[in-house]
C-alpha cells in the first residue's frame, strides 16, 4: 500500500526507507520501503498484508491512482454485518469504486470483489501490457478535414492595387501553410474559388497553433501587396475562418484476442484496458462498447463511463 497513517492520524506516504507508521486499516505497525529504483510502500511488520485482496504495487498501479485526488486513493470499505474490509485502489467522492489490476484475478474473487464493492458501483481498469501481451486493437480513423477559408470584404475586390491571385502566389509558398502541405497525415488538399482552402488527413490532426501563424502570414502578404497604399482597415476586414471538422472518430475497431484472459469475460462491471497494442498511450479501450476513449475524458467523465457501461451490460 501507498499510504499509512502517522501518530496524528495524517494519511502519509513514504518519506524515506525504515520509516515508521501505522497501518490506516489494522492498525498495525507497518515499516517504509524507499530506494531509487523502487517504488515507495508500505509493508506491514509481519510482512502480511490484512487486506486479503491485497497485491503488489507497480508504476502503472501508481500512475493511476494518482490521477485522483489522494483523499479517493486508497480507501477501505467495511461491510456492517460481516465486518470484512477492503482497500479500494481508488473510490471517488460519489462512491464508484475503481479497481486498477495489473495482474490475473481468480473468477472467485472477481465475483467476491465485485459483490463486495458493486454494491456501490465498481469500474475496472486492466493493464492490457501485463495481462493481454499479444493481443491488438486494429481500426481506423474517419477522415479527418481542415478548412481554411478567408473573408474578402467587397471593397478590397475593387481596389485596384490589390490582386487576389497574387496573394494566393504568396500565400500557397507561404511558410505557416507549407507546415500543413507537407504533413505526413496530408491525404490531399484543395483550393476553390482562391479563397477557400480544403484539407483532408487520414489522422487525427490539430493544426489549432498554426491557425495564428496562418492570419500573420497572410496579413504579411497583404502588407507587401498593398504595399504603402495599405490602409489599416484592409487587414481588420481581412479574415481568415478556420474551420476544423472534428472526424476523428475510430471505425472498424477490431480487437484480436489472442492469447485472451477468459476472466476478463466474467467481469460484469464496465472493464477499461489501458496499454493494449494498437492505440496511443493517452487513450483507452472501453471493453463492453468496443470503443476507444480519450484517457483524460475518461478520467474527467469517470462517473458516466461507469453508467454507459453498466448500462450496457445489465440494463440493455
Ligand atoms: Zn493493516
Amino acid at each position: 500500500m501507498i499510504h499509512a497513517k502517522n501518530v496524528q492520524g495524517q494519511k502519509i506516504k513514504v518519506s524515506f526507507s525504515g520509516e515508521k507508521a501505522k497501518c490506516i486499516d489494522c492498525g498495525q505497525d507497518v515499516r517504509g520501503h524507499k530506494g531509487r529504483m523502487k517504488i515507495p510502500y508500505w509493508q506491514h511488520l509481519n510482512k502480511k498484508d490484512c487486506d486479503a485482496w491485497f497485491e503488489p504495487i507497480t508504476r502503472w498501479h501508481i500512475d493511476w491512482q494518482n490521477k485522483f485526488p489522494k483523499e479517493f486513493q486508497e480507501v477501505s470499505l467495511i461491510d456492517p454485518n460481516t465486518k470484512e474490509f477492503h482497500r479500494a485502489d481508488v473510490r471517488t467522492n460519489s462512491g464508484l469504486v475503481i479497481e486498477v489490476q495489473h495482474s490475473p484475478i481468480k473468477p472467485d474473487e472477481i465475483e467476491q470483489r465485485e459483490n463486495f464493492y458493486g454494491k456501490n458501483k465498481l469500474l475496472w481498469i486492466l493493464n492490457g501490457e501485463s495481462l493481454l501481451k499479444h493481443c491488438r486493437l486494429n481500426y481506423r480513423y474517419e477522415k479527418k478535414e481542415m478548412s481554411l477559408s478567408f473573408e474578402i470584404p467587397h471593397y478590397l475586390d475593387k481596389s485596384p492595387e490589390f490582386n487576389f491571385q497574387a496573394f494566393n502566389e504568396y500565400f500557397l509558398k507561404s511558410q505557416a501553410l507549407n507546415k500543413i502541405r507537407i504533413h505526413p497525415d496530408l491525404l490531399d488538399f484543395e483550393n476553390q474559388n482562391g479563397n477557400y482552402f480544403l484539407f483532408h488527413f487520414n489522422n487525427s490532426v490539430s493544426f489549432e497553433s498554426i491557425k495564428y501563424e496562418l492570419i500573420y502570414d497572410a496579413r504579411k502578404i497583404l502588407n507587401i501587396l498593398l504595399n504603402e497604399k495599405f490602409h489599416e482597415d484592409y487587414l481588420n476586414e481581412f479574415k481568415i475562418n478556420y474551420t476544423d471538422i472534428p472526424q476523428d472518430r475510430f471505425r472498424n475497431i477490431n480487437l484480436i484476442k489472442k492469447y485472451w484472459r477468459p476472466f476478463i469475460d466474467l467481469m460484469k462491471h464496465p472493464v477499461f484496458i489501458d496499454n493494449l497494442e494498437g492505440i496511443e498511450t493517452d487513450k483507452i479501450y472501453f471493453y463492453q462498447k468496443n470503443e476507444i476513449i480519450d484517457k483524460d475524458e475518461f478520467i474527467k467523465n469517470i462517473e458516466k463511463s461507469w453508467l454507459a457501461g453498466y448500462n450496457k451490460k445489465h440494463l440493455l
